[in-house]
């Protein structure tokens, strides 16, 4: 089996996340940047596969500037086999729908790939619709909000957790699947993991080398953008009630003035 694990290199959610002044997209060079978090889940639920599977392999495929070759060692430490960096000042600004599109192109040059794993939502973009979008590009199943995944012979079978339950999914193979935040805990690398990744083989593709036009992809072409941003205000306090033995009366009366009751 040949798994597909996409990853993200996105800022460090303990560093500040600006928005740059010239183009409203996401400040890349003030921040740390590291592999997304729910993206070390991904790729460990491709590595419990791998190991689950005799003869099979785990493809990262990330699209980011050059700095994301970090995040891509990060995988391979792990413990994937080998990966393919689509990088190309073009895609700068690349709203989801061209990511996805991109990213589909990326993932056609791994040949024989039987399943994608991917992260829910990523924690920059939050968009939450990258590995749907590949689904529908590439014409084959999505399995959303995924905590637990098997594949046996050709049918790839998940958990699915959301707020309102649990429930049990089945695709056949080829298939996207979507990491949601409770699946497994991420390994850390290790000392010999570090090491072998820096021999594992890196493909990098620029647009010509993933067949992409360059009229479909970059900020000039995006089909959304973001105009401004500011921070959330703070909260505002609350209304202190102060119970003299009419607390009831004046809580009532709040909540009959909010028109919650
Ligand atoms: C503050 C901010 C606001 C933005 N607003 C918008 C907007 O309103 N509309 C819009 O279209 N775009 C927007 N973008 C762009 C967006 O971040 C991405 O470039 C792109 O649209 C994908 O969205 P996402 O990463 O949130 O994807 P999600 O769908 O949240 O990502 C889910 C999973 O898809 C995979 N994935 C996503 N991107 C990549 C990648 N580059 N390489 C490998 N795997 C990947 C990962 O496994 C990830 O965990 C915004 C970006 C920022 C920083």
């Amino acid at each position: 089996m040949k798994i597909v694990a996409l990853i993200k290199q996105v800022p460090d959610t303990y560093s500040e996340r600006k928005l740059s002044d010239s183009d409203q997209t996401l400040d890349r060079e003030g921040t740390e940047a590291v592999i997304d978090e729910i993206n070390e889940r991904a790729v460990e639920a491709a590595l419990l596969l791998k190991e689950a599977h005799d003869d099979s392999e785990v493809v990262v495929v990330s699209m980011g500037p050059d700095r994301a070759t970090d995040a891509i060692r990060k995988a391979l430490s792990m413990g994937a086999d080998s990966a393919v960096h689509l990088s190309d000042e073009a895609l700068h600004g690349s709203c989801a729908v061209q990511t996805a599109k991109a990213l589909s192109k990326a993932i056609g040059t791994v040949d024989g790939w039987n399943l994608i794993v991917a992260g829910e939502q990523a924690s920059d973009g939050q968009i939450g619709a990258v590995p749907a979008m590949i689904a529908d590009v590439l014409g084959v199943p999505s399995l959303t909000h995924v905590v637990e995944l098997e594949v046996s012979g050709s049918t790839v079978t998940a958990k699915r957790e959301t707020d309102d339950g649990v429930t049990r999914l089945s695709a056949e193979l080829p298939a996207v699947v979507s990491i949601g935040e409770k699946a497994n805990e991420p390994r850390y690398p290790s000392f010999k993991g570090i090491m072998a990744a820096k021999k594992k083989p890196v493909s990098t593709l620029d647009l010509a080398g993933a067949g992409i036009d360059p009229s479909e992809v970059g900020l000039a072409h995006a089909l959304t953008s973001v105009t401004s941003a500011a921070p959330k205000p703070p909260k505002q306090a609350g209304e202190k009630v102060t119970d003299e033995g009419d607390g009831g009366a004046k809580i009532a009366e709040y909540l009959v003035g909010q028109k919650l009751i």
